[in-house]
């Protein structure tokens, strides 16, 4: 079901579900709210298993007094108010304890999130609430107060986090990027220092190409594009399963002729994206209606000077993010796999993704099918959607075991006589 039409109730448990089964909560902390049109809360239940809950547990609050449920609300219930009650814009709040975030509360530094103008994008600048009891008043005036300053997001001191939205959505949106962020620099530390972009850089990123593509009428699908279509689904949904793509970032697109392919939308979160979702693109237009991704530009690009290219992938996959905003190179000649699947990894400065489309596509090719992009993303190719779909994977294996090596000591490439023997028995010129 489309998520605009479900109940508060099927809402709540439904995000519950995403934040429990991705392990950013415990059983028992973390709380979710709604607010709905008639000014009532409708609320996670206090002490109940946050793994098991269901739509019956879903408490329905009228200021202090329960209206439909058979339990008591969550014990941060007045916090919850609190925030309604001074940002009328805010329809839902969620709050949780993930470690990467509570890692930042312990140290009480405030994430950054213009690593990436995406996650700039979605959470904005992140505030901050000094420590109190939990379940207090005062908890709830200090999270208030700082939500209050304009802030989507706000970190609690000592404790975690809380984000809202204008729905339930974006309020989850909002969390797991800022997550995201918390782990990217948290892996950056190993490498160096995090780069972080200027208001100048970030507005590349809201440049727009994307809609100001002119549109196309399209007559009778072909089954071959069907098929695609429902390759690129499963694909798009087993990317966000292993934490390779997040609900707000991820590309996949797939070359359907010589002059057409199809590639995802703008703005839908990847855990919902179907097949009706993908934009067909034919000779620089789109299918009229829809709204591609912001990378389509570059991806239309690569495939013009790669005839033999079928599929494309962008994500920001969580170690290899930690390489991109620190501009370290990912070295693939650390185990054979890598080296043979990824080549060389060149890093590609910022920007150029979103002014010099078609450079930035000659530089790929069969010899180097992937490529970083500094304070982005990792984009890998591929003669089918498989390939590029695995390369993305090696590569995320890859950083993570670096990053896990350069903690133990220091990391050994293989040697250039070795290399150039796998060059030869695989075949790569
Ligand atoms: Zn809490």
């Amino acid at each position: 079901m489309k998520y605009e039409y479900m109940h508060p109730r099927e809402q709540i448990v439904t995000i519950m579900r995403r934040v429990y089964g991705y392990g950013m909560t415990t059983t028992s902390g973390g709380n979710i709210s709604i607010l709905d049109t008639t000014g009532d809360v409708w609320i996670t239940p206090g002490g109940i298993d946050k793994g098991g809950l269901t739509e019956g547990d879903i408490v329905r609050m009228r200021g202090d007094t329960v209206v439909e449920g058979t339990h008591p609300p969550s014990s941060e219930y007045p916090f919850h108010r609190a925030v309604f009650s001074r940002r009328p814009d805010i329809r839902a709040v969620l709050h949780a304890h993930p470690a990467a975030l509570v890692a930042f509360s312990l140290v009480r530094k405030i994430p950054d999130t213009s690593i990436i103008p995406q996650a700039r994008a979605v959470c904005g600048e992140v505030g901050y609430a000094a420590y109190a009891i939990p379940g207090s008043e005062e908890l709830g005036r200090n999270i208030a107060a700082a939500f209050a300053k304009g802030f989507d997001t706000v970190l609690l001191e000592n404790h975690g986090v809380a984000a809202a939205g204008s729905n339930l959505l974006e309020a989850f949106q909002r969390f797991e990027t800022l997550d995201f962020c918390a782990r990217t620099l948290i892996n950056a530390g190993v490498l160096g220092t995090a780069q972080t972009l200027g208001p100048e850089q970030i507005a590349l990123f809201n440049l727009g190409k994307n809609q100001k593509m002119p549109e196309l009428d399209l007559k009778a699908r072909t089954s071959g594009e069907l098929a695609i279509r429902r390759e690129m689904r499963e694909f798009i949904h087993r990317a966000y399963r292993q934490r390779l793509m997040t609900s707000t970032e991820g590309t996949v697109s797939v070359r359907v002729d010589q002059d057409s392919f199809l590639i995802s939308p703008y703005g839908i979160d990847r855990s919902y994206m179907d097949e009706s979702d993908f934009v067909l693109i034919r000779g620089g237009k789109r299918e009229r209606g829809l709204v591609p991704s912001r990378a389509v530009i570059m991806h239309l690009e690569i495939y013009a000077a790669n005839p033999d290219m079928n599929a494309i992938i962008s994500a920001q996959s969580p170690a290899v993010t930690a390489f991109t905003v620190t501009g370290t190179r990912l070295e693939s000649a650390t185990i054979p796999e890598s080296y043979i699947e990824l080549r060389d990894m060149p890093l590609i400065a910022f920007g150029r993704q979103f002014t010099d489309e078609k450079g930035l596509a000659a530089q790929i090719s069969r010899q180097t099918p992937v490529v970083l992009l500094q304070n982005d993303a990792i984009l890998t190719t591929g003669k089918n959607l498989t390939e590029a779909y695995d390369r993305l994977e090696v590569a995320e294996f890859s950083a993570n075991a670096i990053l896990n090596a350069a903690k133990l000591g220091s990391v050994q490439r293989i040697g250039e006589a070795e290399l150039d023997a796998i060059r030869e028995k695989f075949r790569l010129t």
